[in-house]
């Protein structure tokens, strides 16, 4: 039997303002338990939510950039359940109108683009949390998170894989951190994802019985998940059972998922229009407010440094997965005199493998746009050779100075001046007879071992195509 798997994904995004959802309380993550907790987030009688502008710019900029449609008035509604960090015994959130509706996110997969609907993006507080540390044998609640802002963005069940379900989450991560309405961490639970997986035998038109894993908080996480709980569901209709709807987690230690509970449906909650809370109105002139605010979209930029720099598809890809990236490429290309390809590679190489080595995002690298441009102009006009290039922004990551600097003061000009290689040449010629002997009676690899002594003997420092031209019209000659 062929099985097709089927994946939808609804993820919390934690909108990067500074005071909460429904109240003034501060949104910094990290502070002592309930010290960022208003009489609003902990719920005391009487006091009423008040709505945050600020939030509702953040989801129609996400609404804008995923060509959705922004609500003209949407509804903010009460989920009802018990939970003790959750001192209102309910969550406001939207339901039957959400801020924003439909828009879709395209992927640039290995083999191809993809392009994933989305149901829905709508506004919501987030809950407090347990703690359960060292509390008399007690649970602790730090109602600091409580009244956080969330933008759920819920996308259709159109992912066919683990690897397009990783994809559409980075690209979703990408775009949410380029419009700057989240701050992207998700080791601090700024953007977590919970998937939805089915299967079902291939070419079957229904849909199969849904799963929901909850609360994934790193990519990795999300493709195991996702792998563990497809062969979960696939053995089990093989070996004769039937998935149940339910909601499971992922224990990463284990690499497994497991049921937390069995799947309540949307009447449990009992949602109703929050009483406390006007319907939201959005009028077009607001829209046009924030679409006049909006930067260059990854896409549109994708689809520029295509064109304009003449890049690879999948150069432009990896350059736009982030703001910050984007933005460094394009100080180096004009610092470099123009060298688009060569700052890409530079980029998607060395220096990605180094912050990667070091932890640190490109926003922090130590080697500026500036000076990678620097790096790679050098290369280009050939005082240096494409090695010592190498040597220069280890330098440079050490903070050894600037480019021009650091050659100079390691002398690591590249040797382009013909009398200057041909001594070399000559000499390494004399120092080796019989290698040359060997050459010349038709053993060709001794050129190898002939050009290397030469480059030795430069300190690495020969150009490289010039010190090969020279020894062969050398070995050719007499
Ligand atoms: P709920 O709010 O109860 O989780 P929704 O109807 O909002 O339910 O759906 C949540 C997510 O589940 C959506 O991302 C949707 O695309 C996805 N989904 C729905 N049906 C399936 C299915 N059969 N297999 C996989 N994903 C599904
Ligand atoms: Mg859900």
């Amino acid at each position: 039997m062929q099985w097709e798997v089927v994946i939808g994904l609804e993820v919390h995004a934690q909108l990067a303002t500074r005071s909460k959802i429904f109240s003034g309380a501060s949104t910094a993550f990290g502070a002592e338990p309930n010290t960022q907790a208003s009489a609003v987030d902990i719920a005391l009688p009487g006091v009423l939510p008040v709505l945050n502008r600020a939030a509702v710019e953040h989801a129609i900029r996400f609404g804008l950039a995923v060509d959705a449609e922004i609500n003209p008035k949407s509804v903010f509604a009460r989920k009802n359940y018990f939970y003790p960090d959750l001192p209102k015994g309910y969550q406001i959130s939207q339901m039957d109108e959400p801020v924003v509706k439909g828009g879709s996110l395209r992927l640039i997969l290995p083999d191809g683009e993809k392009t994933i609907r989305l149901t829905r993006a709508h506004l919501e507080e987030d809950a407090g949390k347990s703690l359960h540390g060292d509390f008399h044998g007690m649970t602790g609640i730090d109602l600091n998170r409580a009244g956080t802002p969330l933008l759920e963005i819920v996308s259709e069940p159109d992912m066919r894989s683990a690897v397009e379900a990783v994809a559409y989450a980075r690209t979703l991560h990408g775009l949410v951190t380029w419009l700057g309405i989240c701050d992207g961490n998700m080791q601090e639970g700024s953007f977590r994802c919970d998937a939805n997986v089915s299967v079902r035998p291939r070419g079957q038109a229904a849909f199969g019985t849904r799963c929901e894993i909850k609360n994934l908080n790193s990519f990795r996480f999300l493709e195991r998940a996702i792998e563990f709980e497809v062969r979960r569901q696939i053995e089990l209709i093989e070996d004769g059972g039937t998935v149940r709807q339910e909601t499971r987690l992922y224990d990463a230690d284990r690499d497994e998922t497991r049921t937390m509970r069995t799947k309540e449906d949307a009447f449990d909650y009992r949602y109703f229009p929050d009483p406390d809370l006007l319907p939201l109105v959005i009028g077009q002139q607001w829209i046009e407010e924030v679409r006049a605010s909006m930067p260059e979209l990854p896409s549109a930029m994708h689809n520029r440094l295509v064109a304009q720099y003449g890049l690879p598809a999948y150069d432009a890809s990896i350059l736009t997965a982030s703001r910050g990236m984007a933005d460094y490429f394009e100080q180096a290309v004009a610092a470099s005199g123009g060298a688009a390809k060569q700052c890409a590679n530079w980029i998607m190489g060395d220096l990605s493998a180094a912050l990667n080595r070091h932890g640190i995002d490109i926003g922090a690298s130590p080697v500026t746009a500036a000076q990678l441009g620097q790096l790679v102009a050098r290369v280009q006009d050939g005082t240096l050779s494409g090695k010592l290039g190498k040597t220069v922004f280890e330098a440079l990551w050490q903070g050894e100075g600037e480019v021009d600097v650091i050659i100079d003061n390691r002398g690591l000009r590249q040797v382009s001046d013909t009398g200057a290689i041909a001594a070399i040449v000559d000499g390494v010629l004399q120092a080796h007879p019989a290698q040359v002997a060997e050459f010349r009676a038709g053993k060709e690899k001794m050129l190898g071992f002939l050009i290397g002594q030469a480059m030795k003997a430069s300190k690495g420092k020969a150009n490289p195509q010039q010190l090969n031209e020279m020894m062969l019209a050398r070995l050719r000659a007499d």
